[in-house]
Order: structure tokens, then C-alpha cells, then sequence
């Protein structure tokens, strides 16, 4: 008998590992050989201040604690260098920059409006004939992503926390006040579960006879091209309506088409034609020119209906905890939803670093969607 049993291996599942085996037993379950093999493996790992829902705001907020001085022991070199983020409008195109501008003022981020000629002096890269103006914020930081997944594995098996891998879920059962998870050959009681899988939420929930939330997968594609002399520490450009966006990550650049194309749970591939698109829109506002692709890859952010994280015990379904939902900033946001999630699941009080924050657990209360708030 274990207290909690998380299933998923991504960020999500390993944050809530760490943070729930302070108090509790846990085992975590992943189905794959490897532990950050879909959505939490393929990020762009950049820290936007900026970014999500009006609901993760707050989250984005609380994290950056954690982020910047992770617990002893949890990792070998910092998770966060500074990465700038400059958004980018073609000329007639900048009201959007300014709904930006404002957002990120109402949320106290750090961010100005810049002329299209700091635009380039700041990216030479952008073309003077193509830019309308800029929005640029100080405050982005490039997440060592791997880094901070291991952070959380170190500490849940310091916590006594076990975490298997190649043990896909197939069947969830309740117990009387209990749950049966059944995991390959083996069948786990414990007080709860915690579905932490991803695009794959909805199923998971439906195998223990709970009713699905609404997920809803969207594929994103990313990709690798030769970078620039001294372009390293070059802001992560993005275009304001998010047609694409492009980053530094060693000698290269990391491009997007920032598609949201609505998929099934699974292994998503790339598409050529997204990534050909990609490269005609970034070669109309640059002078990158990209002929050559080095690697390329596609992820599933998964949103609920109204795109707020889902945080949380189900109403329906005692002892069952959502934490889905993550969409595009799971990454940035996981010492926060982790914290959270443990709260709720020990009924502790908040820790101070959500609240100081302004964390309002109503925001991400799965009851929400059960029109029950
Ligand atoms: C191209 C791209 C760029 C992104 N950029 C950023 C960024 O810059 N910053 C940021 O913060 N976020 C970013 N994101 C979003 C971020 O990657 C996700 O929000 C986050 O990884 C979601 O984590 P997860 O643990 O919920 O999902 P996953 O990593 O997909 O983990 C879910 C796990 O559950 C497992 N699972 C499913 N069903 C079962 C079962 N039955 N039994 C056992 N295991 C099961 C799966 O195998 C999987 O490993 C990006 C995403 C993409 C695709």
C-alpha cells in the first residue's frame, strides 16, 4: 500500500513526486523506457515571464523562486541562464505588441515598446523593410530542462519515492476508499492517484471510471538551423501573433512554426509542410535565409477547455488528482503546479512562495469544469 501513485513521468509527474514524498509515500509509473520521452523531452525550454493564461500568471510568478535556487543537492549547475525575449510585428501589424505590453504591465513584467530600429539593431538578423516595432522583456531565461527533471527525480528518491519506468498503466479500479492500479503484471493499492499523463489525461481518467475533462492535444514543431556568428546570447525572437519563433541554443537556432494543430494523444511527429512554412515566414522578416535543417521534432501541448492548468482533486471522484493542462508553459511552471498540488493532496496550507505570488487554487480547481464553482 503506497499513499499516492502518480502516472506519468513527464515534468508534471516528477514535480509532483518531489513535492508530495516530502510527506508521503509515492510511486510514480511511466509507461516508456524513459522518463521525459514525449512533450517534456521536445520543449523550447524558455522561461516567458510574459506567456499563459491569466490564471498562470501567477504560477510563472511562483516558480521562478525554485528555479533560480533549486533545494541542495538537486542539481549540478544552475537551471536558468538569461535569455531575453524580444516579440516581433511586421509594419501594419503592431496592435498586437501593444495588447503584450499591457498584459505584461498588469502582471509586473518588465517590458518596452521598442521602434523598428532598435528592433534591428538589437536582432540584426531582422529585416528593416519587414519590421513595425518590438516588445522587449529583460526577464526570459533559457531552462536546462533535463537539469531540472533530474532535480526532481534526485529529490523523490531522496524522499524514499519510487519511480518505474516501462510500467504503462492499463487498468485503475476503485477500492472502497482506496484505488487498485494495475501496472503491468502488478496490481498497486494506494489512497490516491495523481494523473499526471499528459495528452493522455482524458484516457487515464477514464479508466478509473471518471469522467473526462476536455483535453484537447495540439501538436507544435520544432527545428534545428545553423546559427549565426556571436548569436548566442541573441534574445529568443518571437512574432507577435505567434506565426513563428526562433531562439539561440548553442551554434543554432531552435525555430517553430508556433503551430497549434489539434491532434490525438500520441507520438507526434513532424510535418515537412509545417516546417517549410516555418522557414517562408522566417526568411520573409530575417536575412537568415535557411536552406538546411539539422533536426526536427514535434511535441503535444495539451490545453483544457479554457486553457487554465488543471490542479486538483476531481469532485466527482474522491481521491483522484488532476494535474493536466500544462499547454505551453508546463515546463516554466512545474515547481509552482507541483507545490500546489501537494497542498491540495495533503491538505496543507499553501506554501508562501504560491501565495506571496497571488495563487488562487480556484483558478485550476478541476470543479470549474464540472460547472460546480
Ligand atoms: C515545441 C514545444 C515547445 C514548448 N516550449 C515550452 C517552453 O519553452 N517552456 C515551457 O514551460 N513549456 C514549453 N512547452 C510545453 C511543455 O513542454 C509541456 O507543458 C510539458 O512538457 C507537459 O508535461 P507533462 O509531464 O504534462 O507531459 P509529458 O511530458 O507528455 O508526460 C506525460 C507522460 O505520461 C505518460 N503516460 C501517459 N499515459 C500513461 C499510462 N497509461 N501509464 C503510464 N504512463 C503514461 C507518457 O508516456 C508521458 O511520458 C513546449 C511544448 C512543445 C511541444
Amino acid at each position: 500500500m503506497t499513499d499516492f501513485v502518480v502516472i506519468g513521468g513527464g515534468i508534471a509527474g516528477v514535480s509532483a513526486a518531489a513535492h508530495l514524498s516530502q510527506d508521503a509515500s509515492v510511486l510514480l509509473l511511466e509507461r516508456e523506457t524513459t522518463m521525459a520521452y514525449h512533450t517534456s523531452g521536445r520543449s523550447a525550454a524558455m522561461l516567458v515571464e510574459n506567456y499563459g493564461s491569466a490564471g498562470a500568471r501567477p504560477l510563472v510568478k511562483a516558480a521562478r523562486p525554485f528555479l533560480e535556487d533549486p533545494p541542495e543537492g538537486s542539481v549540478d549547475a544552475p537551471l536558468l541562464s538569461p535569455r531575453a525575449v524580444l516579440w516581433v510585428s511586421p509594419l501594419g501589424g503592431t496592435s498586437h505588441l501593444e495588447e503584450i505590453a499591457e498584459e505584461g504591465r498588469a502582471n509586473g513584467a518588465n517590458a518596452r515598446l521598442l521602434e523598428p530600429g532598435s528592433v534591428v539593431e538589437m536582432a540584426p538578423i531582422i529585416r528593416a523593410d519587414w519590421v513595425g516595432g518590438g516588445l522587449f522583456e529583460e526577464s526570459g531565461a533559457d531552462i536546462d530542462v533535463a537539469g531540472l527533471h533530474q532535480a526532481y527525480v534526485r529529490i523523490a528518491r531522496g524522499n524514499g519515492a519510487e519511480l518505474r519506468t516501462r510500467s504503462p498503466v492499463s487498468a485503475i479500479e476503485r477500492d472502497g476508499s482506496r484505488w487498485k492500479v494495475v501496472a503491468e503484471d502488478d496490481t498497486i493499492t494506494c489512497g490516491a492517484v495523481v494523473d499526471a499523463a499528459g495528452a493522455w489525461g482524458d484516457l487515464v481518467a477514464r479508466m478509473a471510471g471518471v469522467e473526462p475533462i476536455g483535453l484537447q492535444p495540439m501538436r507544435r514543431t520544432a527545428f534545428m538551423v545553423p546559427g549565426r556568428e556571436n548569436s548566442t546570447r541573441w534574445p529568443m525572437i518571437v512574432e507577435a501573433d505567434e506565426r513563428w519563433y526562433l531562439k539561440p541554443d548553442g551554434v543554432q537556432f531552435l525555430c517553430s512554426l508556433a503551430e497549434e494543430t489539434p491532434s490525438e494523444p500520441m507520438d507526434a511527429r513532424p510535418r515537412m509542410e509545417d516546417v517549410a512554412l516555418a522557414i517562408e515566414r522566417i526568411n520573409e522578416a530575417t536575412n537568415l535565409e535557411i536552406r538546411t535543417v539539422n533536426s526536427q521534432w514535434a511535441g503535444l501541448r495539451t490545453f483544457a477547455p479554457d486553457r487554465d492548468l488543471v490542479i486538483g482533486e476531481d469532485p466527482t471522484a474522491p481521491g483522484f488528482f488532476w494535474l493536466v493542462g500544462q499547454g505551453g508553459i508546463g515546463i516554466q511552471t512545474s515547481p509552482a503546479y507541483g507545490a500546489l498540488l501537494a497542498a491540495l493532496a495533503l491538505g496543507k496550507p499553501l506554501p508562501t512562495a504560491l501565495t506571496a505570488a497571488g495563487v488562487d487554487p480556484a483558478r485550476t480547481d478541476p470543479a470549474r469544469l464540472r460547472g460546480r464553482c
